[in-house]
């Protein structure tokens, strides 16, 4: 029987809405042989979310989706494997939570400019957890009846280009690269085709970013078409990467995407799994 991943969800810790408790039971009830657990700029759920994943018996995997920049713009960077003690990393995740805030507070000046005023203890009050970005601003313009929903608010307000949109300022991407390698953890580029760069300039960042030690490419996955993800497998033979995969499941913000399938047909078999592990094994690496 074929049994399948998800390497890629968000809980409550980021701008998920389930906690990561309710995310790893989830995950076994729909009988997922392995799930990672990928909070934006944050590692605060991985214990509970692991405790979780005990009880029920399914594998799981510590992660986070790194917020960077590369010399074109914002990079979403996934470690994999990460270990418990996580201090060299935790100082980059705590300035990365900082520069967050500034931008979001400017994002919030932006919106009472524009006729939705909130406040920002309004957005504070939506997240679960230390890491606040744009779908709780989103939940806020809602609860404050500016917009109808969520999709609403990013198409009216926040989406790239939209007039209450702010570029983040974060880590470079060199430097999140290198920092969650070091502490052993494989480290893909997130959704790749959502960079939305011409497919040769898509290329040259991925070079580079292998130049900097970059593990793999996140092939599979939710926002992926099948052209996209035959582009991925392609770089990846290409420059010696791996391939991994997963929804971005979010819960009910996003209730398009749903758990191990993503938007409808996604499906990611535990052999890319099994081809990531025996990767980190050619390093001495623990899977
Ligand atoms: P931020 O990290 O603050 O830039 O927010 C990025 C997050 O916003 C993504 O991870 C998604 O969860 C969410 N997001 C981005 N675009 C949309 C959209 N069009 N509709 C709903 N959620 C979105
Ligand atoms: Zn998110
Ligand atoms: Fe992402
Ligand atoms: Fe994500």
């Amino acid at each position: 029987m074929i049994q399948f991943i998800d390497l890629h969800t968000h809980s409550t810790a980021s701008d998920g809405t389930d906690s990561p408790a309710q995310l790893v039971a989830k995950a076994a009830a729909l009988k997922l042989a392995a799930v990672a657990l990928t909070d934006h700029d944050s590692v605060d759920g991985l214990d509970e979310a692991e405790a979780a994943s005990l009880e029920r018996g399914i594998e799981f995997i510590r992660g986070c989706e790194l917020s960077a920049e590369d010399a074109w713009g914002e990079v979403h960077l996934l470690g994999l494997w990460l270990p418990r003690n996580i201090q060299s990393l935790s100082a980059e995740l705590a300035t990365i939570r900082t520069k967050r805030g500034l931008r979001n507070r400017i994002i919030v000046e932006k919106l009472c400019a524009l006729g939705a005023p909130i406040t920002y203890e309004a957005v504070l009050a939506e997240a679960g957890g230390e890491v606040i970005g744009r779908p709780h601003i989103a939940q806020a313009l809602m609860r404050a009846g500016h917009v109808g929903s969520v999709q609403e608010a990013f198409a009216r307000f926040l989406r790239s280009g939209s007039p209450a949109y702010e570029p983040k300022q974060t880590i470079s991407a060199r430097e999140g690269i290198e920092r969650m390698r070091a502490l052993g953890a494989t480290v893909a580029l997130a959704h790749p085709m959502l960079l939305r760069s011409p497919r040769d300039q898509l290329e040259t960042r991925i070079a580079a970013l292998r130049g900097y030690g970059l593990d793999a490419l996140e092939a599979y996955h939710s926002e992926h078409s099948p052209a996209g993800e035959r582009f991925c497998v392609d770089m990846a033979h290409r420059f010696d990467m791996g391939l991994c995969g997963g929804s971005d499941y979010h819960g009910s913000t996003k209730p398009s995407v749903v758990l191990g399938r993503g938007r409808g047909g996604l499906r990611v078999g535990t052999a890319v799994l099994d081809a990531l592990k025996a990767r980190r094994q050619a390093s001495g690496l623990p899977v």
